[in-house]
């Protein structure tokens, strides 16, 4: 069963944007003079009122460092970002808050994967398969690690739609692939990866399997343990939450067994210069004052997200995806980067003859923010012999009037560089 499928058959409730857009105070100003057409939510999501009032409670009545004090408002503050961890839990349908560990977002997520398992158990001559639609954050740590441990990288190709060749994938898996770490949906691309079947066969090849679910939790509800992998990656900041937070949830035999990431306060048990133990996880893993206030806004924007349904959230941007993808059809020269039949609301394209730089600054004129650049995805980019794309990624927000206001300002560039 896809993930697109699950969220498409619970979908009951129909979806008001407009009363969603007023819980987003930044889209009420004009950018340019225009109102802003905010359009660069793959690189990161606008916040809602519910997450700011958090954030901000947090500090006026509640804020302390957690775990560590006797006194009341610490406590407090213990309750509150402990609830926040119970609550993303409950959002990816874990095991238990335990298997949540927070971390700075997935780029740390992946980071810790890599320098705890990997460190621990890789050795020279194992595999790691990544594939070729991966953000950066899915391939340096890996290659970090070769350097280190000698492992092997494989990468999974993908076709001229941006999918991944599953077959080219099953034959990658071997006796020595140690760990498949996958893009649930691509950044650069939208597409989203048959992850159940991923997880499946690494697992009947007795590998680890991680899911950097950045660019599908804002649009697909996920149920970690309906997946079955072992790692799961997210940041806060793309599904509506702050930045400096994100979490790591791995399934709890697994993390059970995996070494420090970073040593320091708060991961220990006992101390001595002799000897140091350390707490369980999630604990283990988090050394240091965690983000406290932004942990909590991220339990408010899942709070928020469950609210509205992601259902119905993921329904609407579907249709706004197929808008935009026929009204960008439309402008003269213009291609689109990612055409794959399961697709997350990321569009991607170039313009015959207009660099991506300038398409996105001349839609800035009219008020619109879309991403250009190589969205940390260089080896996509090399895929489509392209330097870089501009990218228009949507979000429970968006209107259809806002596809049209793209469109319009992608009409005022073919102008400015005829075809
Ligand atoms: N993976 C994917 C697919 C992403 O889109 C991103 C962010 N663009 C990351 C990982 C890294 O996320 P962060 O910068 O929040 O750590």
């Amino acid at each position: 069963m896809t993930l697109a499928a699950v969220s498409l058959a619970d979908n009951r409730g129909r979806f008001d944007v407009e009363r969603a857009r007023a819980d987003f105070p930044i889209l009420k100003q004009r950018i340019n003079g225009r109102p802003l057409v905010y359009l660069d939510n793959a690189a990161s999501a606008q916040k809602p009122t519910l997450v700011l009032d958090a954030m901000r409670d947090v500090y006026e009545t509640t804020y302390a460092n957690v775990h560590r004090g006797v006194h009341t408002l610490s406590q407090r503050a213990t309750v509150v970002f402990e609830a926040a961890r119970e609550k993303v839990a409950r959002f990816l349908n874990a095991g238990s808050a335990d298997e949540i560990v927070f971390v700075r977002g997935a780029t740390e997520a992946i980071n810790l994967v890599a320098g705890s398992l990997g460190r621990r158990y890789l050795a020279a001559g194992d595999e790691v398969v990544i594939s070729e639609m991966e953000h950066h954050a899915n391939i340096v740590p890996w290659q970090l690690l070769r350097e280190e441990k000698g492992i092997i990288l494989r990468v999974v190709p993908i076709d001229d739609d941006g999918v991944l060749k599953l077959d080219a994938y099953r034959a990658l898996l071997g006796p020595r692939t140690r760990l498949v770490s996958i893009a649930h949906v691509s950044n650069a691309l939208g597409t989203v990866n048959p992850v159940a079947e991923i997880v499946r066969e690494a697992h009947r090849a007795g590998a680890f399997v991680l899911i950097d679910g950045c660019q599908a939790v804002p649009h697909y509800p996920v149920d970690v343990r309906e997946l079955g992998a072992d790692f799961y990656a997210l940041s806060s900041h793309k599904l509506y939450g702050p930045t400096s937070v994100g979490v790591l949830w791995g399934r709890g035999e697994v993390l059970a067994e995996m070494p420090p990431y970073q040593g320091g306060g708060e991961m220990i048990a006992s101390v001595s210069f002799d000897k140091t133990t350390f707490k369980k996880p999630p604990h283990r893993f988090e050394a240091g004052t965690p983000a406290i206030a932004e942990a909590v806004g991220l339990g408010a924007a899942v709070d928020y997200l469950t609210g509205l349904g992601l259902a119905a959230v993921h329904a609407h941007e579907d249709a706004l995806l197929a808008y935009a993808t026929r009204r960008l059809g439309e402008v003269p020269g213009l291609r689109i980067i990612g055409t794959a039949p399961e697709k997350a609301a990321i569009v991607s394209f170039v313009m015959d003859g207009v660099h991506p730089h300038d398409i996105g600054t001349i839609v800035d004129q009219y008020g619109v923010a879309i991403r250009a650049g190589h969205h940390c995805a260089q080896p996509v980019m090399d895929r489509f012999g392209v330097a870089a794309t501009a990218r228009a990624s949507f979000a429970l927000y968006n209107t259809m009037a806002e596809v049209d206001a793209l469109t319009e300002a992608l009409a005022a560039v073919r102008e400015l560089f005829p075809a």
